[in-house]
This record gives structure tokens, C-alpha cells and sequence, in this order.
């Protein structure tokens, strides 16, 4: 599916909103003062968000390493599929670090507790998550995020790394397809 030039996004989240949000959300992570941090971005809805905080976490003067994770749940579709596959691991032990786990949407919950399981497992000191959006429906397992930049309503949002069949991830805002 090819999104056609002409489609209307209607924007729920602006760049400078964000902007301002990814600043506190940095100084939180700061005041907890995270040992051997490390930042591990989940791929690849999160990519903008992660790369926006991970400056903003310089800002704050915290010196993280950042490793990948591609978890899949979604596919190309626009629901759930409700299993989770690993696709790429991180490539560093988590033994006894603060990681920081950092998705874009936490939904029915399943990406970020698989994850979450995964690196405590491993001997993670302490994993939290943090995600840009959270949406209110649809939570299947048990799994509160730490950090959250926005409530988000239960809608099918792209932009600002997230896709809709492999588009709008450019976008700089989070926004909604109109038609
Ligand atoms: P869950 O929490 O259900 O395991 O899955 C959350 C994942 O589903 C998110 O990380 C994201 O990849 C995908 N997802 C959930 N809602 C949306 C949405 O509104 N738009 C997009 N593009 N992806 C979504
Ligand atoms: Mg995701
Ligand atoms: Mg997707």
C-alpha cells in the first residue's frame, strides 16, 4: 500500500509539544539517577522519539549507551496480532544496568512486557518503560509504563516514527489519517 500524496493527517501531537515533553521526560530520567544506563530503543516505531530524547538526555548530562530491540506484534496491518517475535536482540549484557526500554505506543501491552521480562531475566538492575504514547483501551497484560509523553486517544496514530504500512514515519508530529 502506497499512501497517495494528497492525504489529509490531522495533527494530534506537534513537533514543539513533543519537544517540550521529551525535556521533562529527560529531567525524570535524570533525578532517578540511573546506574550504567542503558537506552534500548525498540524498533522501529520508536526510532524519532528515542533519537529526540536520547539529545535531550545529553542535555541533562547523562552519558547512556543505546541498544537496539525489533520486537514485531503488529506486521504490516493495523491491529494486533498478539504475538510477539524477536526480530534483532540487544548485543550487550544487561547484567546489572538501569535499562531504560523505549517504545512508541504501549497498547494491549504485550510488546513492553515481553521486553520488560526478557531484561529482568537477563539481571537487569532495574528495566523501566518509557513510551511516547499511551493508549487507554485494549490493555491485555499487566504492565504500567514508568515514563509516558502523551494519553492518547484510542485511534490509529502515524507520524514521528510510527507507520501505517511502512509510511508517515518521516512526519515530525503525530497525527491521524483523515481520508
Ligand atoms: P502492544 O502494546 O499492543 O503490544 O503494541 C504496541 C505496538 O503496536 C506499538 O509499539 C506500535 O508498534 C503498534 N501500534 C499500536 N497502536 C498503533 C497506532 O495507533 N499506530 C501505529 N502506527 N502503530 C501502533
Ligand atoms: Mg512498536
Ligand atoms: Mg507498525
Amino acid at each position: 500500500m502506497v499512501i497517495p500524496a494528497e492525504t489529509r493527517i490531522r495533527v494530534l501531537f506537534d513537533a514543539a509539544t513533543i519537544a517540550a515533553r521529551n525535556r521533562e521526560i529527560a529531567a525524570e530520567v535524570a533525578a532517578s539517577k540511573p546506574v550504567n544506563l542503558l537506552v534500548a530503543p525498540v524498533l522501529k516505531g520508536s526510532f524519532m522519539f528515542a533519537a529526540d530524547l536520547l539529545r535531550e538526555l545529553h542535555a541533562v548530562g547523562l552519558t547512556p549507551q543505546v541498544e537496539f530491540l525489533q520486537l514485531s506484534s503488529y506486521g504490516a496491518g493495523v491491529s494486533s496480532s498478539g504475538q510477539v517475535t524477536m526480530l534483532r536482540d540487544l548485543e550487550s549484557s544487561v547484567k546489572g544496568r538501569d535499562v531504560l526500554l523505549v517504545d512508541d505506543i504501549l497498547e494491549s501491552g504485550r510488546t513492553l512486557a515481553y521486553a520488560k521480562d526478557l531484561l529482568v531475566a537477563r539481571g537487569a538492575r532495574s528495566v523501566k518503560c518509557c513510551v511516547l504514547l499511551e493508549k487507554p483501551t485494549k490493555r491485555a497484560v499487566n504492565v504500567t509504563p514508568d515514563l509516558v509523553g502523551f494519553h492518547c486517544p484510542d485511534v490509529f496514530v502515524v507520524g514521528y516514527g510510527m507507520d501505517v504500512a511502512h509510511s508517515c514515519r518521516e512526519l515530525p508530529y503525530v497525527g491521524v489519517i483523515e481520508s
